[in-house]
């Protein structure tokens, strides 16, 4: 749920509606004027619900029914979290509803009436609503299409809409209006699981598909003028008395399809707290409601006088309120749930001010118009791409690479802006993804470029160039040929590049040797330029590049190791004033703590065997996490409480023994820093490299996916 694109539109609608069914329950304008009350209170605020339900269909039912693989699974936890919730609604409200005299004279079947369609207190209806429209709509889903699922769904809605907003026209209707009376006795309204929910349940999913592609002007102007037409429909069923009840208008799901349209275009970050708060704002206000009402009897008359008997400030006081508490629920749930398992076993911190810090210190070495190109490929450097590139993002990169195709949609499905490079080959199947997720592709060389000319629509991309390196690109000096892909009509060349491949040394003929591929690089610009081909972006340099030529920087800076705060190894040619700060810390927990007495074995092999008592520490982390087995029996370290400790035989898939001996009160629970930071010690990750005979690069983008990944709060 948490890698949502930027739905923060939605978000923030979600907060609006909340207060809007307030308005339901408190009627705000009452005390002024009774139509204006009518317009806020059953007409505009009728929005909120319908888009609830949408909200629901578009992300908990959409792919899962009528995507390219139906999966059950995630509706039904949604169900089964949707249920707990009504649970702890019914009993928060049971002493209430007591109190009110709700459940008096009640039989067995209004027990099931109430759970099943009304509700067990009168904004509760909302619950069962949801629980049983999913249902009808998952059934809809298993046999039909979403067109004929949309259509089932409008006619229950009509059948609804004439035991609600129309029930004057039908009441006097022979047969048609005995059966409505036996429906009454089924439930007390139609606006239920079974007539309001399904159809915009179903029209969630529906506008969960091509939402990249609208336009907000022309949903604004719809919503508009469809929401006045409701409107009207409002006031004129009202004036010839023909509801029964409000809830349900003709007009009501064509205001909902613009109005959700027109929020999917604001295209602002998710703000999952909002989620929360709503959801609680829209249990709790009930009771807020007595709560105010309780609680100014108690104070003093005036106190009444002032906060209850003016409708407006009645409803602002308890908006108020409903909004504290449910912060309050957020906050202890939000704690609640991080507590829950991201540093429960093996983890990394991402220190973002470390980040800002690389970011800016890069920069200030690179020419003005030389943007930051960073790369985030192999999982950001097994950082977690996401994480990375949405605070690069912030921090104001707009350009990122990638090795592949999928790196490249993974970032664009959570909301990544700018350019994204893939910097490596992309199977034909697979070019109709760089369209849609808008990723610019390489040249990798010369038949790869036809392949890409064949596809026959355009396509962005970079040539890559070889001077030297021999992996991938066109050989600098074929200039015909990189003309040719100038002139292909279906690429369009946004740019062009070669790679530094021994940047890093300080050898004479190695510095001559990246010497002469800029030249050759730069030469064949010009070439090009005499040819009449102008090459928008021009990049040669990584993090080495960066630091020892950034007389090469072009238009784009690919920085990948620096920027994570690490150099690839010590020996690297080094630029002693530039001072890098690493990101990433690695930590797993001592699980276990036993003593050996001299001579007794440990571990796979026996390969450990203690030269005198000793105690070990078992720690949760192991080669399945990206702790290499290189670094068994004693060439890799640890931290804990501040000790540096060795490893103890050979490392295991998920855990690893570490040799304590002498070091006081370790125990179960504890932190171990593998790297990072303990007390006054620092394991880098040139030390994990350099014991497990590696560079920085491979250590980091061997880091497992079962590590949790999270952001080290600031300061
Ligand atoms: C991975 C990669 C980079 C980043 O390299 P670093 O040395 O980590 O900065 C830059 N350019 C290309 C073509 C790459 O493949």
């Amino acid at each position: 749920m948490d890698t949502r694109k930027n739905f923060g539109g939605l978000d923030i609608f979600k907060m609006i509606a909340a207060f809007l069914v307030v308005a339901i329950h408190t009627s705000p304008l009452t005390s002024f004027n009774t139509t204006a009350d009518f317009f806020l209170t059953r007409e505009l605020a009728r929005l909120a619900v319908p888009f609830f339900f949408m909200v629901t269909g578009h992300f908990v039912l959409s792919d899962r029914l009528w995507g390219q693989e139906r999966d059950y699974g995630p509706i039904w936890r949604y169900l089964g979290k949707t249920g707990i919730l009504y649970g702890i609604a019914i009993l928060l409200y049971l002493p209430i509803g007591i109190y009110a005299g709700h459940y008096e004279d009640l039989t067995p079947y209004r027990v099931v009436q109430m759970l099943v369609f009304d509700g067990t207190f009168y904004h509760l209806w909302y619950f069962p609503a949801l629980i049983l429209g999913i249902l009808i709509v998952c059934l809809l889903g298993r046999f039909c299409k979403l067109g004929v699922s949309l259509a089932v769904t409008a006619v229950l809605y009509l059948i609804g809409l004439f035991g609600d907003s129309y029930f004057g026209l039908i009441a006097d209707v022979p047969g048609v209006s005995q059966a409505y009376e036996l429906g009454f006795r089924l439930f007390s309204y139609t606006r239920n699981g079974l007539f309001l929910a399904p159809i915009f349940l179903v029209m969630g999913a529906w506008l969960k598909r091509g939402s990249e592609k609208i336009k907000p002007l022309p949903n604004a102007v719809s919503f508009g003028v469809s929401f006045c037409l409701m409107t009207a429909e409002g006031l004129i069923l009202r004036h010839y008395d023909i509801q029964r009840h409000d809830s349900m208008y003709l007009l009501l799901p064509v205001c909902m399809f613009f109005l959700y349209r027109l929020l999917l275009t604001w295209n602002r970050k998710s703000v999952g707290a909002f989620r929360t708060i709503s959801t609680w704002i829209y249990i709790l206000h009930p009771a807020m409601i007595v709560v105010v009402r309780r609680a100014t009897k108690v104070v003093h008359q005036r106190a009444t006088v002032f906060l209850v008997e003016n409708s407006l400030i009645h409803y602002i006081t308890v908006c108020i309120c409903s909004t504290v508490a449910a912060l309050a629920i957020a906050m202890v749930l939000a704690r609640f749930r991080r507590a829950s398992f991201e540093r429960d076993r093996a983890w990394i911190e991402l220190d973002m001010e470390a980040l800002g810090h690389n970011v800016r210190t890069l920069q200030g070495l690179l020419p003005d118009n030389c943007q930051l190109m960073p790369a985030v490929k192999a999982e950001g450097y097994g950082h977690g791409a996401v994480l990375i590139s949405k605070e690069l993002n912030r921090l104001g990169v707009k350009a990122f690479c990638v090795a592949s195709v999928p790196e490249g949609i993974q970032l664009r499905k959570a909301g990544v802006k700018g350019e994204i490079l893939v910097l490596g080959y992309t199977h034909p199947r697979q070019f109709d993804l760089l369209r849609r997720y808008r990723l610019i592709q390489t040249v990798v060389d010369m038949s790869f470029a036809e392949e890409l000319h064949k596809y026959g629509k355009k396509l962005r991309v970079h040539i890559a160039v070889d001077t030297g390196m021999h992996r991938i690109g066109i050989k600098y000096d074929q200039v015909d040929e990189i003309c040719q892909i100038f002139e292909w009509k279906n690429l369009k060349v946004d740019g062009m590049f070669t790679h530094l491949c021994v940047s890093d040394s300080d050898e004479e003929r190695r510095i001559k040797f990246t010497k002469a591929q800029g030249e050759a690089f730069f030469r064949l610009v010009e070439q090009l330029k005499e040819r009449g081909h102008e090459c928008p972006k021009k990049h040669l340099v990584a993090s080495n590049g960066v630091l020892n030529y950034p007389e090469f920087a072009g238009d784009y800076a690919r920085v990948g190791i620096a920027l994570y705060g690490v150099r690839s190894t010590n020996e690297d040619m080094n630029r002693a004033d530039v001072v890098l700060k690493p990101v990433l810390s690695l930590k797993a927990r001592v699980a276990s703590v036993r003593e050996l007495a001299s001579g007794e074995g440990a571990g796979y092999g026996l390969a450990f065997v203690a030269k005198r008592p000793t105690k070990l520490a078992t720690i949760t982390i192991g080669y399945a996490d990206g702790l290499s087995r290189l670094l068994s029996g004693g060439r890799g370290s640890v931290l804990i409480r501040g000790h540096r400790v060795p490893i103890a035989g050979r490392v295991c898939m998920d855990q690893t023994l570490v040799d304590v001996t002498g070091i006081p009160d370790v125990q179960a629970g504890d932190i171990a820093v593998l790297i990072g930071r303990s007390g006054s010690e620092v394991l880098t990750a040139y030390d994990m490299a350099k014991a497990a005979g590696t560079i920085t690069n491979e250590v980091f983008t061997s880091l497992g996916a079962r590590l949790t990944r999270m952001v080290k709060p600031r300061g």
